[in-house]
C-alpha cells in the first residue's frame, strides 16, 4: 500500500468479497471467518434483513444533518436502550466513549475519572488517555488529565472509588486485553461503591455489546447497573455507527449545543443498525448460548488441555486462548490463515475468536477443530 499512513501491520491478502460467515481473498481463496471485521459482522456477510433495510434506505434518502428529528433515530434508540435511558448516535467506539467523557465530567460537575490497566476505548485522546496501555500512549503526550488507573480484577481498587471521582470506566470482559474476564463479585463491588458516592459507572460495551456474549449487553451477565454504557462495533454490522446511551436524568448536561457530530446518526448507518436490533430477538441470543456451550465444551476438553494452552476465557462467542510463551500467536494466525481459517490475537499472546453470531454449529466446531489441529501439532513440537 504505497499510499496509505503504515500504521497497520497487514496480512497479505486482501478480502474481496464474503457470503454468510465465508470471505473470499483476491486469489479466490476462501476462509471461515472467526473475526467478524473485528466483533463487527455479527450477523455475517450477507444478511438479507440488514441488505433490504439499507437498499430501502439508500433509495430514500442519505443524510439529513441532525438539524431535523429522525424517527429513525428514535426508533433505534428505542430498541437499543435499556429502560430509563436514551441515546446519543456518533459514527465509531472511540467517538462513543469521548461521548460518555464529556458527559460524565459534565454531569457530574467534576473531573477525574478511574479506568483500568490493560483496558482499551479507542485512539482519540480522550478515550486514548482512559487506555490502560502505554503501548497505545507512547509518544502522544500530554493526554487528557484527572485520569487515574487501578488494577483490574483487583480489590485494592475499590479504595480508589472517592466522591470527589466523576465517573468509573470499565469493561466487562477485556477485549482487546487479552478477553480478560472480570470477576463478578469485583464487578458487583464496583458498581455498588460507584452508586454508594456517587460516582458514575460507564460500561464500555463496544466489543462486547449487541449480542456478543449471548446477551444484549454482556453486563447483564453480572447483574450491573450502569449510568452510562457505549457501543459501536456491531452495531451497525460493518456500517459506521457509535451510540452513548445514558440514564435519563443525565439528559440536562446535553442540553442543545453541548456536543454534535455531523454524520452521527445518519440514516444509513442508523437502517442497518434498525435491522440487526431486529434480528436480536431473545430467541437469537438463546440461540448465541447454545453454540457457545457447545463450543466451549469442545475447547475444554481438547484445547485446554494442550501443553502450548495456558488458559481458556470468555463469555458467549468471544473466546480467548491463552498460548505459552513457547510459541507465538501471530505464528498460530498465519497457519490457520494458510487453512483457510481467519482468526485474531489480543494481548498477552492471546489467541482471539469473535466468530460471527449466525455461524452455524457445525462451522464453529469445524472451526475450532482446525484450531485444535493447529494447536497439537505445534504442541508436539514444542515438546521434542
Ligand atoms: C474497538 C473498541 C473501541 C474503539 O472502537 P473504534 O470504533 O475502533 O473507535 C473502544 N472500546 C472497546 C472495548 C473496543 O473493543
Amino acid at each position: 500500500m504505497k499510499h496509505i499512513f503504515p500504521t497497520y501491520a497487514q496480512y497479505p491478502m486482501e478480502i474481496v468479497s464474503g457470503h454468510d460467515w465465508h470471505l473470499v481473498d483476491s486469489d479466490q481463496k476462501t476462509y471461515l471467518d472467526f473475526t467478524s471485521g473485528i466483533g463487527v459482522c455479527s450477523f455475517g456477510y450477507s444478511n438479507d434483513w440488514i441488505e433490504q433495510s439499507v437498499l430501502n434506505q439508500l433509495g430514500k434518502i442519505w443524510h439529513t444533518s441532525n438539524l431535523y428529528p429522525s424517527q429513525l433515530q428514535d426508533d433505534v434508540a428505542k430498541q437499543l436502550c435499556p429502560e430509563g435511558m436514551l441515546a446519543f448516535f456518533c459514527n465509531s467506539g472511540t467517538e462513543a466513549n469521548e461521548a460518555a467523557f464529556k458527559l460524565a465530567r459534565k454531569a457530574s460537575g467534576k473531573g477525574h475519572i478511574l479506568a483500568f490497566n490493560n483496558g482499551f476505548h479507542g485512539r482519540t485522546y480522550g478515550s486514548m488517555s482512559l487506555t490502560g496501555n502505554p503501548d497505545i500512549q507512547a509518544g502522544f503526550q500530554p493526554l487528557v488529565p484527572d485520569v487515574s488507573f487501578a488494577d483490574y480484577n483487583d480489590f485494592k481498587a475499590l479504595d480508589g472509588i472517592t466522591d470527589d471521582l466523576a465517573a468509573v470506566i470499565l469493561e466487562v470482559i477485556q477485549g482487546e486485553g487479552g478477553v480478560v474476564s472480570g470477576d463478578p463479585k469485583w464487578l458487583q463491588a464496583i458498581n455498588q461503591k460507584c452508586h454508594e458516592k456517587g460516582v458514575l459507572l460507564i460500561i464500555d460495551e463496544v466489543q462486547t455489546g449487541i449480542g456478543r456474549t449471548g446477551m444484549k449487553f454482556a453486563y447483564q451477565n453480572f447483574d450491573l447497573d450502569p449510568d452510562i454504557i457505549t457501543c459501536a462495533k456491531a452495531l451497525g454490522n460493518g456500517l459506521p455507527i457509535g451510540a452513548m446511551l445514558g440514564k435519563k436524568a443525565l439528559a440536562a448536561a446535553f442540553g442543545p449545543g453541548t456536543h454534535g457530530t455531523t454524520f452521527g446518526g445518519n440514516k444509513i448507518a442508523l437502517s442497518s443498525a434498525k435491522a440487526v436490533l431486529e434480528q436480536l430477538t431473545p430467541e437469537f441470543l438463546d440461540q448465541v448460548q447454545q453454540k457457545s456451550k457447545a463450543v466451549f465444551e469442545v475447547i475444554e476438553k481438547k484445547i485446554a488441555p494442550l501443553s502450548v494452552v495456558d488458559g481458556i476465557s470468555g463469555m458467549g462467542l468471544m473466546i480467548g486462548i491463552h498460548l505459552n510463551p513457547a510459541i507465538q500467536v501471530e505464528n498460530v494466525i498465519a497457519e490457520l490463515q494458510s487453512q483457510g481459517l481467519l482468526t485474531l490475537s489480543a494481548k498477552h499472546n492471546t489467541l482471539r475468536l469473535l466468530p460471527p453470531l449466525v455461524m452455524s454449529k457445525a462451522d464453529l466446531l469445524a472451526g475450532i477443530d482446525k484450531i485444535y489441529e493447529v494447536l497439537a501439532m505445534v504442541s508436539s513440537t514444542v515438546e521434542s
